[in-house]
């Protein structure tokens, strides 16, 4: 156990070595995580090999976590970490008691209250925020203007390095930073790479819509994570510029994103569902279930905190299917 990554036989893994003494004789501090409870605290780098939790385990208190970047300007690689994360959590989610926001802030060497700031401020560039004038965020900094600007005109590059980044600093893989799937994927080799970069940029756009949902259905309103897809509202195959662009996205249950992909429903630009009349001539034994999909037809999307979907978008997905 000495670089990020490792985890120790009570399942506690070293998030960040630092150079801050500890309380041991020559001990520095590292960082640990619990991978049973998420906590996050500091341990002499002496005892970390068999450090217990100290909230689930009941081992003793952790050591403060340093914070030894605090003050110091966010340099753009910290940016596009903490844009990784933006990308990843619900706007109501930006707090300081959120586990990841505290991850985020311990992984950089920042006080939480910095780190949970930087996310808020990313926010203020959001367009639908900026249209609703939210107040309070206008001391943003440059360098997130930057990174927002990035991301804007190159999407799919600035989501394949944001997750290689946070990979570098967990001493991790990007497979894992985004929830990857690898018994999905082919052998090592040039294939693998490139099915990789893929499902990076697939993995960012789902995250980014499902958190911008809440991780909610915008036509039922069911919040079964398992059920959920991010929804592409003009195919991904057939617009290369609004692959990743969120406001191309809904978050749908299974079987309406089955439905608004065949064209079975769609979205008029006002945010009411449409779900076609012939779906209900479809139905045999599976009445109720065809019934329960019709029930939301004329019923209004609940939508999003941030990144609506765009309504141009919309009426092309129904103009491509004759709906309009
Ligand atoms: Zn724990």
């Amino acid at each position: 156990m000495n670089k990020s990554g490792d985890i120790n036989s009570n399942r506690q893994q070293l998030l960040r070595l630092t150079d801050e003494p500890g309380t041991d004789h020559n001990a520095k501090v590292w960082i640990l995580k619990c991978l049973q409870c998420s906590d996050i605290y500091g341990s002499n780098g002496t005892d970390a090999w068999e450090r217990k939790c100290p909230k689930c385990q009941k081992a003793q208190a952790g050591l403060p976590i340093p914070t030894e970047r605090d003050g110091l300007d966010w340099t753009r690689e910290e940016h596009i970490i903490a844009f990784h994360l933006y990308n990843r959590i619900p706007f109501g989610s930006i707090h300081m008691r959120n586990p990841e926001v505290i991850e985020l802030a311990a992984i950089l060497g920042r006080k939480v209250g910095s780190a949970s700031r930087k996310l808020a401020n990313f926010a203020r560039l959001d367009p639908f925020h900026l249209e609703r004038n939210v107040h309070g965020l206008e001391h943003g900094s440059k360098g997130e203007e930057e990174v927002w600007k990035e991301f804007t005109e190159c999407p799919e590059t600035l989501a394949l390095e944001s997750a290689r980044l946070l990979a570098a600093r967990l001493g991790s893989n990007i497979e894992q930073v985004t929830d990857i799937d690898e018994f999905d994927l082919p052998p090592p080799g040039i294939e693998r790479e490139a099915v990789v970069k893929l499902r990076v940029k697939q993995s960012f756009f789902r995250q980014r819509i499902l958190s911008a949902y809440d991780f909610r259905c915008c036509v039922t309103g069911l919040t079964s994570r398992p059920l959920l897809i991010a929804s592409h509202i003009v195919p991904w195959a057939e617009d290369v510029a609004n692959r990743l662009n969120p406001r191309n996205g809904l978050c749908l249950n299974a079987l309406h994103d089955k439905a608004f992909d065949r064209g079975l429903m769609w979205v008029d630009p006002d945010f009411i569902v449409r779900l076609a009349p012939n779906l209900r001539e479809a139905t045999d034994e599976s009445k109720q279930t065809i019934e329960w999909l019709m029930s939301f037809e004329g019923k209004r999307l609940l939508l999003p905190n941030n990144f609506q979907p765009d309504s141009s978008l919309l009426a092309k997905h129904a103009l491509r299917h004759h709906k309009i």
